[in-house]
């Protein structure tokens, strides 16, 4: 079937986890595709020949110079904006979209009738909140699915077999960076904290990309009541260019105003999407219907429900919907209990934002931390957390700058710092960890850090750790 994209000389930016796919589509849709790539390793080579195979043209160790004749590019998202190439394509009036802007162009193509999005981003929470949505969605009988950096590819969800009626959609600043035309049914931001700036280059421009999923949303913009740095979610709202009648809707962890969804007396309720909502709100779940019930997750669990209801899905399937969602590994993933200490696994923490929403959630800790910082600073975390801290065991490369922070901050609470970057240093962080921890504490894995430095990634760092305790529990 001719499309726009028939006879089109399209430049694809990046091979890898979006560009292969992406070349494959727009060849199959009778493009002249060119992959240009930076790297030149086996990898991309093995790549390029399944390409070149089909006929699609590829060109190695060059991500800088633009074919002649490009019409168009398709970039990974993870691609600078400041790279020469885009600087060639603006001045050459050359437009470029992301992995998500071709998703979502190709949506209907086919025929069929495309499925609405429900879009999620923020700086932390993404992933969890995305699965809560679909699991609520399918909770109330509808075919759907979580997309985006997670589970179906967005290309595989708008152009694949498979039908949906609705899809969660996990969008990131890069991602939203490149996506012009996206326009979600809704669409909600979970919190903004400084993250990726080098990218971005500053946190405005951060801001801004995050705030492009509230462009011409539909029904309802859902936004953090509780998250009130500057800009905050609710500024992004009020910068956005909606549809006529959509709505703003906060979510908070107090008592929610009307237009809102909240917690009270340990219930999810929502007073956004009930009838006179000056009066009355609807009990959605218990917070013990939360898995874990921390906090930020609670907050999550809100953000999830609010995009759902938008979408007309009743209270029953949202309390379903949540009770049937269980978290992916290494996010706050309670190992097990030795000697009335709980040890819990948040190796995702890899930033200081999420962190502070782990630390958050427990009464008393030891604190297992460190590894890369990339650029972070410490003070503000720790000394939020000081009271709450039992002990800390520092580890990784830059445990240094946790050090310093805790000697400014938290000067009482004893610090043991491990000098090792092996394969044992984990077993010997949570024997450290035991010796510190005294019964009814949390022994809690969250290192602000990435992980890289010591371990492939944060799965394997998270996996080492709970190797580690089982081998106490031994
Ligand atoms: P993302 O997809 O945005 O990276 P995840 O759901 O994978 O988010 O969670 C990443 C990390 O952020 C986890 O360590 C988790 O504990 C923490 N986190 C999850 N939700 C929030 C939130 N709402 N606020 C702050 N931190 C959060």
């Amino acid at each position: 079937m001719p499309s726009e994209f028939t006879g089109k000389h399209v430049t694809v930016a990046g091979l890898g986890v979006s560009g292969v796919p992406a070349a494959k589509v727009l060849h199959g849709l009778g493009a002249h595709v060119t992959v240009v790539n930076d790297g030149d390793d086996e990898r991309a080579r093995a790549q390029a020949a399944e390409l070149e195979a089909l006929g699609v043209t590829v060109r190695l160790g060059d991500g800088d110079t633009l074919p002649e004749g490009t019409e168009l590019i398709v970039t990974a998202p993870g691609w600078k904006p400041t790279k020469p190439l885009f600087t060639a394509a603006g001045q050459a009036g050359v437009p470029v979209w992301g992995d998500v802007e071709l998703a979502w162009r190709l949506r209907g193509l086919d025929g069929r009738k495309p499925a609405p999005w429900l879009a999620v981003t923020g700086t932390n929470g993404k992933t969890t909140t995305v699965q809560m949505l679909a699991s609520i969605l399918k909770a109330a009988g509808l075919r759907t699915a979580a997309v985006g950096n997670i589970g179906v590819s967005l290309l595989d969800a708008v152009t694949g077999e498979q039908e949906y009626d609705v899809l969660a959609v996990e969008l990131s600043s890069y991602q939203l960076h490149w996506a012009p035309s996206l326009r979600a049914h809704s669409a909600a931001v979970l919190n903004l904290a400084p993250d990726h700036l080098d990218w971005h280059g500053s946190m405005e421009a951060y801001a801004a990309d995050k705030g492009r999923i509230y462009e011409g949303n539909q029904v309802a913009c859902v936004y953090n009541v509780d998250a009130t740095d500057k800009p905050s979610t609710e500024d992004l709202v009020r910068g956005a260019d909606v549809e006529e009648g959509c709505r703003a809707i906060g979510f908070t962890l107090g008592t929610p105003g009307p237009s809102q969804l909240g917690v009270v007396e340990g219930l999810l309720v929502d007073r956004a999407f009930v009838e006179d909502r000056q009066k009355n709100a609807q009990e959605l779940a218990e917070v013990s219907d939360v898995d874990p019930p921390a906090p930020h997750n609670i907050a999550n669990a809100l953000a999830a429900a609010g995009l759902a209801r938008a979408f007309g899905v009743s209270a029953a399937a949202v309390r379903d919907g949540l009770r049937a969602f269980t978290p992916d590994a290494h996010r706050i993933a309670h190992v097990a209990d030795v000697d009335g200490v709980a040890y819990v696994d948040d190796s995702k923490a890899t930033n200081t934002h999420a962190t502070e929403a782990s630390l958050a959630a427990y009464e008393s800790i030891v604190w297992i931390a460190g590894g890369l910082a990339k650029g972070a600073t410490f003070d503000e975390l720790v000394a939020g957390a000081a009271k709450r801290l039992r002990g800390a065991v520092l580890i990784g490369a830059d445990r240094a700058l946790i050090r310093e922070a805790l000697a400014r901050h938290a000067p009482e609470v004893p610090v043991v710092d491990l000098d090792r970057t092996d394969t044992g240093a984990m077993l010997q962080a949570v024997q450290e960890a035991r010796r510190l921890a005294r019964p009814g504490d949390t022994v809690l894995l969250a290192p602000a850090c990435a992980s890289m430095d010591m371990f492939t990634n944060y799965n394997q760092r998270g996996d080492a750790f709970a190797q580690a305790v089982r081998e106490l529990g031994a």
